[in-house]
């Protein structure tokens, strides 16, 4: 599946916001909290202008593919997706989005980012109900229980962000047992689940066109 490797941060910049790509680094050492907050690129210090409607509704459909690492085309499949289903598209689609397993990975705090979830779902390293499933797009269900391969529970890089996890952060659609390093899918996410500042209705509007 391809995918973004450039900087992560250039991203964010573009975005004008902090999209935490980088996990846990973003808190400490982030250019948007000190002298790079304008666009990346040679004339970037003069590009921050007022954005038209259809500039808007862009900006919000690559902040959105960029917190995921969603690449155009199967952001769109999403969205037709989304539109399929019964209720509000613009739900449906953040809801599909989360249920992927590398954000599942991430969201349960075994992995400090989603770039850092994926890499341990690529390399098999993720149990969904017993079996490895290595493609991050996977959607996980009510009742999907996902684990690590054993070798993968010994990893450094796991224990780290296990020992610094905070139970409380986890959303309430999952369960996560620490112990086990088993985290358990409850219910589908809904809207009120997804915290971070995004405004779907842009998004609906600019594929409505
Ligand atoms: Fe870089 Fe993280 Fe700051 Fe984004 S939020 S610019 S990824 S440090």
């Amino acid at each position: 599946m391809a995918r973004y490797t450039g900087p992560k941060c250039r991203l964010c910049r573009r975005e004008g916001e902090k999209l935490f790509l980088k996990g846990e680094r973003c808190f400490s050492k982030c250019p948007l909290d000190g002298h790079k907050r304008y666009p990346p690129g040679m004339h970037g210090p003069e590009r921050r202008k007022k954005l038209s409607i259809y500039g808007l509704q862009l900006r919000e459909k690559q902040k959105v593919k960029r917190i995921y690492g969603v690449l155009e085309t199967q952001f769109r499949k999403f969205f037709e997706w989304a539109r399929k289903m019964p209720g509000n598209t613009g739900e449906n689609l953040l809801s599909l989005l989360e249920r992927r397993l590398d954000n599942v990975v991430y969201r349960l705090g075994i992995a400090a980012s989603r770039a850092q979830a994926r890499q341990l779902v690529n390399h098999g390293h993720v149990r969904v109900n017993g079996k490895k499933v290595d493609i991050a797009s996977y959607l996980v269900k009510p009742g999907d229980v996902i684990t690590l391969s054993d070798k993968a529970k010994k990893f450094a890089i796991v224990q780290e962000n296990l020992e610094g996890l905070d139970i409380g952060t986890i959303p309430t659609w999952l369960s996560f047992d620490k112990n086990r390093i088993e985290g358990k899918v409850i219910r589908n996410p809904i809207r009120t689940d997804i915290t971070y500042p995004v405004n779907e209705t842009l998004i609906i509007e600019l594929y409505s066109k």
